[in-house]
């Protein structure tokens, strides 16, 4: 397939665009570069340099791409963020993301892959989360892009726009020729291996007082390629829908930086700081749905492997993209 990328150099869109440039599809990448970077641009894709707010543009870019399929991961996710300024986060991931689906459908694209969030469930009433668990945003960044899959759901019953919206738990991993450089970086894995090439001191770890069996907050932490492979294939998904996508691994804060500890072989010393606006204790899924419907199946279940791929990434590209 012909598919456009929208974000196409950040940590997902580049790991993503690579997959499926390995699996004989073709692909332009749209990206602003505002957190992306250009070096992380498959140099097997084309590439558009423009922001999702610039609507001429993207309007005319999918027209003259001619495109089966938009994949959607050019949104600002930073849950401290958004708690402080809102307004960037319904701006981007929601104003603009509308700019998109108003392109793929003057531009008859066929079906939308969303990065949608766990964090549209809020602190969810059930764990593991399913598909059909009450969804209740705690903060802008989680209601911005549950607002977006409604006008996904919309656009589908209105216009006939195809989609998929892929709830991602926690993103994390490297391949071997893309990795995670934010900045400034917030998540936790790359924190902590920061502390581990002497970057940083110590990680602080956001509460120990949370309902949870260690005290710190539980996340499932998936892989990017294995992220990828739901986006691929969702490109082929049967009926449009929303799917939950991690590993069903729950994991603490803490152990996470045990299991770096074993990985680096550095103490990382970690101190207790508060707790973080805006963080739910315990966020697992169950991705039985997208198992089921799409066949999707992770390869990385543990998290000594996803850590291991990014500190090899680390180690080849200290600095990051370096740009
Ligand atoms: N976290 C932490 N210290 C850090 C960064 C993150 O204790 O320096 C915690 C954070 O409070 C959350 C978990 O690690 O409970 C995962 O945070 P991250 O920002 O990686 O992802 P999020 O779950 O917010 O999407």
């Amino acid at each position: 397939m012909k598919i456009m990328v929208c974000g196409g150099a950040g940590y997902i869109g580049s790991a993503c665009t690579e997959y499926l440039l390995d699996n004989g599809h073709e692909v332009v990448v749209f990206d602003s570069l505002v957190t992306g970077h250009e070096a992380a641009i498959d140099p097997r894709a084309g590439f558009i340099k423009g922001d999702l707010g610039n609507r001429d543009l993207l309007m005319q870019s999918v027209k003259d791409g001619q495109f089966e399929a938009i994949m959607h991961f050019a949104a600002f996710s930073l849950v401290g963020e958004s708690m402080q300024d809102p307004g960037k986060y319904f701006r981007n991931n929601l104003c603009n993301a509308i700019n998109m689906a108003d392109a793929a459908v003057a531009g008859g694209v066929r079906t939308i892959v969303f990065s949608s969030t766990a964090a549209t469930f809020g602190e969810p009433d059930e764990i593991p989360i399913r598909e059909t668990t009450t969804q209740c945003p705690i903060n802008p960044y989680g209601e911005s892009k549950l607002c977006f899959e409604k006008v996904l759901y919309w656009y589908n019953k209105v216009h006939g726009l195809q989609y998929a919206a892929l709830r991602y738990f926690n993103a994390a991993g490297a391949t071997e020729n893309f990795g995670e450089d934010h900045n400034p970086e917030t998540h936790l894995i790359p924190i902590i291996l920061q502390v581990a090439q002497g970057k940083r001191e110590k990680i602080m770890i956001y509460g120990d007082d949370y309902d949870t069996p260690d005290g710190t907050c539980v996340r499932d932490y998936i892989h990017i390629l294995d992220l990828a492979q739901a986006h691929m294939l969702a490109l082929n998904a049967p009926e449009s829908g929303h799917y939950n996508l991690g590993t069903g691994n729950g994991l603490s804060v803490k152990e996470i930086i045990e299991a770096a500890r074993k990985v680096t072989g550095h103490e990382i010393p970690a101190e207790i700081a508060p707790r973080r606006a805006g963080d739910p204790p315990r966020l697992i899924a169950c991705s039985d749905l997208i198992k089921k419907k799409l066949g999707w199946q992770p390869q990385f279940e543990d998290a000594e492997t996803i850590i291991e791929s990014v500190w090899k990434w680390i180690q080849k590209n200290p600095d990051g993209y370096d740009d």
